[in-house]
């Protein structure tokens, strides 16, 4: 037998982003989240679905609604609620043959689905729905030649607009997480505005969308603005100023950070993406960052998986705004490979102008 979609993920040959292992289960980010947080737990043995549960599965299926209570416990929505839904067959909506649970949360999910296609239950009430059929028709086809033709126009164009807007997770970074990010607590050692090589790994590699300049030519990122860009070790340089923070993955994170901490994580290895249009990065971009428009995401995710490191926290930053949803496109697809975790600057480069800094 093929195994299932979920078995290949489970095996990692199809790449997905990990919340949760046990020994009998999984859970994933679900690739096309219908809410804020939507996971799908996943019990290793592939059965098809809750319609083939064996009674000897009782205590499996039992373990996948506690795993999902432990997950909203873990991701903040035990108090404000969550949904914990499986679907079985055609008419329950269920597109993979392998059990799975999900978690919705994050928003208020409303009423289960009420509305059910005008289904009228007799003759009469059918012929009556169908009453008006001719008008009807012709305002049905004209709708959806209309929507044909934008569907069509939209798809073609690089930078169509999406039908459905996408929902981000919007988390704003903790103090106690951007700790955790810069190492703990700085040791005194790691002294970067006197460590350029640890400086010159920290600064991202333009792409080719980066204005074609070298990357030599591009100021490098100073982690301690009151000195020079090319100030050296003096020789009395504190002693072990060689080991930045260590980098912990955390795949699939993503969190809203403000000034001071975008320029805390600048002083750390980081890659800078900015998610403006090319032709706005040509005028002024902050330094050492690489573009890659978020209004045409799908188009740069070859090339941001060959150059974005996964042994860096990656920050998106666009021109600054109350949504970002530039920079969220960008953090959303490198969240759906792994990355993680990944930060926008919300003030992006208004901010950044505004505070004197280039
Ligand atoms: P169902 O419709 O069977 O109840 O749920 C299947 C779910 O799996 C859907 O919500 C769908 O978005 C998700 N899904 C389908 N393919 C993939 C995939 O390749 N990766 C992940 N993470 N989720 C997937």
């Amino acid at each position: 037998m093929e195994p299932t979609l979920f078995e290949r993920i489970i095996s990692r040959e199809i790449p997905a982003t990990f919340e949760y292992e046990d020994d009998h289960c999984v859970a994933i980010r679900d690739i096309a989240p219908a809410a804020p947080l939507h996971l799908l737990i996943i019990p290793r043995t592939p059965i098809r679905g809750i319609d083939a549960m064996a009674d000897d599965h009782e205590q499996l299926v039992g373990h996948l609604l506690n795993v999902g209570r432990m997950l909203a416990e873990r991701f903040g929505v035990h108090s404000s609620g969550y949904r914990l839904v499986t679907n079985v067959g055609d008419h329950g909506g269920q597109t993979v043959p392998h059990l799975h649970v999900h978690l919705l949360a994050g928003e208020p999910l409303g009423a289960m689905r009420t509305a059910h296609g005008g289904h009228s239950g007799t003759a009469i009430g059918r012929s009556a729905a169908y009453g008006g059929a001719g008008l009807l028709r012709d305002a049905g086809i004209t709708i959806l030649l209309v929507v044909g033709l934008a569907a069509v126009f939209n798809a073609a164009n690089p930078r169509g607009i999406p039908w459905v807007k996408p929902t981000y997770e919007r988390l704003a970074m903790t103090d106690a997480e951007l700790q955790a990010l810069l190492g703990g607590k700085p040791t005194e050692e790691y002294t970067p505005s006197t460590n350029q090589a640890a400086n010159q790994n920290n600064t991202a590699v333009p792409s080719a969308t980066s204005a074609g300049k070298p990357l030599a030519n591009e100021p490098q990122q100073r982690t301690d603005p009151s000195q020079p860009a090319d100030a050296t070790p003096k020789g009395d340089a504190p002693k072990a100023a060689t080991t930045p923070p260590s980098f912990q993955s955390q795949p699939g994170v993503v969190r809203e950070i403000g000034y001071d901490a975008f320029v805390k994580v600048l002083e750390t290895p980081h890659y800078l993406i900015d998610a403006r249009t090319a032709e706005a990065y040509g005028k002024g971009h902050i330094a050492g960052a690489v573009n890659y428009y978020g209004g045409e995401v799908q188009m740069h995710i070859p090339a941001m998986l060959s150059s974005v490191p996964r042994d860096r926290v990656v920050v998106v930053y666009c021109d600054g705004g109350a949504e970002c949803e530039l920079s969220h496109h960008i953090a959303d697809a490198l969240k759906g490979f792994g990355y993680g975790p990944i930060l926008i600057y919300m003030g992006g480069w208004n901010e950044w102008v505004q505070r004197g800094r280039k």
